[in-house]
């Protein structure tokens, strides 16, 4: 007998392995890598997925598989061994590996149906009694047939058959149904001669089908022939038009026409950057680029010619971008130059959605996957090239179980590929750069926006200055002046608001008592809409207070600039202009991204005000006037990367401005205007900020000089958990080399989540070989704690978050 090697759905140390289980008969040659199955796990039935198909097990006495989940594997040999790969370089559980490649869909148990994809006579004799009549069977059925598995399997890789997880319960449109003529065209014509005269409508109807090539539904014919549905039907029942049940995908961007665009005639220094590129994917070479053009340089069609060149090759590509930008305006630009070639994955679309754009990449419909993160997974087969978009984004980098970096996983799956990585921004992350330099990585530069057009002039405004001539307002005077200005000429303005790392809290004025969230160490945030006091870690609320809860006066007010709050202040003083607020609050519902977007592309607003997400990819004609509000809050984070960010997001919103024939004007207001993260934005000047920042991070001994591996220990007692981390330091102490630096305990930044203690110790390090295989060493010694006691230890390697 045949046995299984699985890995079991229970991410617990003793079980991140795999198991063998004996493939029963009936299961033979379907139960093979890649395939979920259902396996007896300590007296509970559990998820697993199959690793490996060998003769013998080590162990006696194997429990078999009882079940199986998938036909075709969700996961190819090649996933499969990324990750292994993957739970080896980020420290999680094989379990969780596979499933972060998967859509959740896939977690879960839900019902198959078998649907009859060709014509009922090409199915196998034994399988016509179960499709005689209706298109879509389910497992019991099969499984009542007693028809064998493998039939039903070949069936199913000849496409005969197609298998659909039933997860659109819930979901009404999914399937229509579609009308065709049942006849041969002859049979049709004499059938049309001999109907009754009045029978007309029903005539009417047989000549048009015969004109139509494709299959049509109801509705189609019954606005072409201004008939009824009975009337169709009445010939359904003749036996002259047969109906048929076609699957409809979920399509987000359904019933949207995207223009077709033809490519542009490059400029030479696109030429230039994309002839290496293209050598790369011609030669079948995993090399990594770096693509660093400033905005408006005319990057994506680079990225569009490249991959004009892998789908000419018969190959795959991903591209990655950042999930705010993944707007619309991006889509089409991807899906009006390879039209239905392309699927998009974003977070935004439902499970049954997810699941439809997989699907469609596994059946080998689409050449060209568009996604957030997780898209690094799509199970292309052949790939040609990836492309990490904004290759400096945190969100690259995911920061729950698995903790990958998207970026590696690319680098990864290249060198399995042989293609090329491109990774393109306008301000790449430091440590990108570094490597660039090093020539780890290609360097190709674009360094000129698209008709030579100007970078927009920035004026920096120094608000404490401000202040001292008496203007207490949040908007600078030349800021209000400027407003005025393109309001009155009609042009656009653009207000950006840089919140992170910030919040309107709470403070009493008479006593300076804050309010703090009880659960977790971190002020409450107000809401206006219901006058709530939020916290945005575990979602405590509460009503805004009348009185101080310390000093008992009514001076409680809310401080700093929410986007509501700016929004009211320019009601207050421009009264007559239109603003249209982007934030969190107005954006959650669906397609309101969009509508509001498009509602300032139609001009009904004056102003845009937003937080980080208006800050990407938006590109409006009229917009002759970016404002930046506070831009250097998010200077004093806890995070080394704190003036890189700042710098990265002034760059980004500077470009919002001056796109088309208008040129562009940036507002910056600070309150630290003289520091170089500041100032090097303003002057657009990418390579002096690199190496002013690297100075500074080799004095402060960070990334690219460093690596670094965050561990975090949390418990609900403060001392325990404080002595498990002290325990930690120790143990690394003995094992890791001593150039390495190990820091710690400290408390986390965020020392109190949901009433837990947390505490962490940074490891900073130049060379340390098998760091990975030392570290899961030491968490080991804890499991059982971690098990019994609930401790929490986490291990962040390159960590984005320093929280
Ligand atoms: P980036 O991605 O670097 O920000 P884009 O690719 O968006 O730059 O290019 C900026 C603008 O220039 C876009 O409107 C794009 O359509 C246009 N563009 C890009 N390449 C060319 C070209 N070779 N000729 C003419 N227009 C181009
Ligand atoms: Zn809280």
């Amino acid at each position: 007998m045949k046995v299984a090697k699985v890995i079991v759905d229970v991410p617990v140390d003793q079980t991140d392995r795999t198991f063998d289980y004996f493939v029963p008969e009936k299961l033979n040659g379907i139960v093979s890598p890649g395939v979920r199955v259902v396996v007896p796990f300590a007296g509970r039935r559990l998820l697993g997925f199959v690793i490996e198909i060998t003769d013998h097990s080590d162990f006696d006495r194997l429990k078999h598989v009882e079940e199986v989940l998938d036909f075709i594997p969700v996961l190819t040999e090649e996933l499969l061994s990324l990750g292994k790969w993957l739970s080896e370089k980020t420290l999680c559980f094989q379990i969780s590996a596979y499933q972060a490649m998967l859509p959740k869909v896939f977690k879960a148990k839900y019902e198959k149906e078998f649907w009859l994809a060709a014509d009922f006579e090409q199915l196998p004799e034994e399988l016509k009694p179960l499709f005689l009549h209706r298109e879509v069977i389910t497992m019991k059925d099969v499984d009542e047939a007693k028809v064998s598995y493998s039939l039903l399997q070949r069936c199913i890789q000849k496409g005969l058959i197609d298998v659909k997880h039933n997860v659109y319960r819930k979901e009404t449109k999914k399937h229509i149904t579609v009308l065709s003529l049942a006849k041969e065209q002859d049979v049709i014509l004499e059938e049309i001669e001999s109907l009754p005269s009045q029978a007309s409508k029903q005539k009417k109807i047989l000549s048009w089908f015969l004109q139509q090539k494709k299959r049509v539904s109801y509705q189609e014919v019954q606005n072409a022939n201004h008939t009824t549905r009975s009337t169709i039907k009445s010939l359904v029942e003749k036996g002259l038009l047969k109906e048929k049940k076609e699957e409809i995908y979920r399509d987000p961007y359904e019933g949207r026409e995207f223009e077709q665009t033809q490519p542009f005639v490059l400029t030479q220094e696109q030429e230039t950057v994309i002839i290496p590129i293209k050598q790369a994917i011609q030669e079948n070479q995993s090399e990594t680029f770096l693509l660093h053009g400033v905005t408006g340089s005319g990057k994506t069609e680079v990225y569009l010619q490249s991959i004009q060149m892998v789908i000419d090759k018969g190959k795959e590509a991903i591209v990655l971008v950042p999930e705010i930008a993944l707007t619309p305006l991006m889509v089409e630009r991807f899906k009006g130059r390879f039209g239905p070639y392309v699927a998009v994955l974003h977070s935004a679309l439902s499970d049954g959605e997810k699941y439809d754009e997989w699907r469609k990449i596994q059946k080998k419909e689409v050449k060209v996957v568009v996604g957030a993160r997780s898209a690094i997974f799509a199970p292309f087969d052949n790939i040609g090239l990836i492309i990490l978009d904004e290759e400096h984004e945190g969100t690259y980098k995911q920061e729950d179980h698995p903790r990958y970096h998207a970026r590696d996983v690319a680098i990864e799956r290249a060198s399995y590929h042989k293609c090329p990585v491109v990774l393109g921004s306008a301000t790449p992350l430091m440590e990108s750069y570094a490597r660039a330099k090093k020539g780890v990585y290609r360097l190709l530069t674009l360094s000129k926006r698209m008709n030579d057009q100007q970078m927009p002039a920035v004026e920096i405004i120094d608000m404490r200055d401000e202040l001292h001539q008496g203007n207490r307002t949040m908007f600078s005077r030349s800021l209000m002046e400027k407003m005025k200005d393109r309001i009155q000429k009609r042009e656009q303005i653009v207000l950006f608001l840089n919140r992170r790392g910030y919040s309107t809290f709470v403070m009493c004025r008479d006593c300076g008592h804050t309010l703090e969230c009880p659960h977790c160490d971190i002020s409450l945030t107000f809401h206006r809409e219901n006058s709530q006091l939020k916290c945005h870690y575990c979602g405590y609320e509460e009503r805004m207070p009348q009185k101080c809860p310390s000093c008992q006066e009514e001076q409680i007010r809310f401080f700093g600039t929410g986007t509501e709050k700016v929004e009211e202040a320019l009601y207050q003083q421009l009264p007559h202009a239109r603003v249209i607020r982007m934030d969190v609050d107005t954006t959650r519902r669906k397609g309101a991204h969009e509508k509001l977007l498009t509602k300032f592309g139609n001009e009904e607003a004056d102003i845009l005000l937003g937080t980080q997400m208006i800050a990407k990819g938006l590109d409006f004609k009229k917009v002759t006037l970016v404002g930046v509000l506070a831009a250097d809050l998010s200077l004093h984070l806890p995070d080394f990367r704190a003036s890189e960010k700042t710098f990265q997001l002034l760059t980004q919103v500077s470009g919002r401005a001056g796109r088309h024939d208008l040129p562009g004007e940036v507002i910056i207001q600070s309150y630290n205007p003289e520091h170089y993260s500041i100032e090097l934005a303003s002057q657009h000047d990418y390579l002096s900020y690199f190496l002013k920042e690297m100075q500074v991070r080799k004095l402060v001994e960070y990334p690219p000089y460093y690596f670094l591996a965050l561990i975090t220990v949390s418990h609900k007692n403060q001392i325990y958990a404080q002595r498990k981390t002290e325990e930690i330091v120790l143990l690394l102490q003995k094992h890791l080399s001593d150039t390495t630096k190990i820091l710690g305990p400290t408390p986390s930044p965020l020392s109190r989540v949901k009433d837990r203690y947390r505490f962490q110790c940074m490891i900073k390090y130049k060379n340390e070989p098998n760091l990975e295989g030392k570290m899961r060493k030491v968490i080991q010694r804890f499991e059982e704690e971690m098990r019994k006691k609930d401790l929490i230890i986490t291990v962040d390697l390159q960590p984005y978050q320093m929280m």
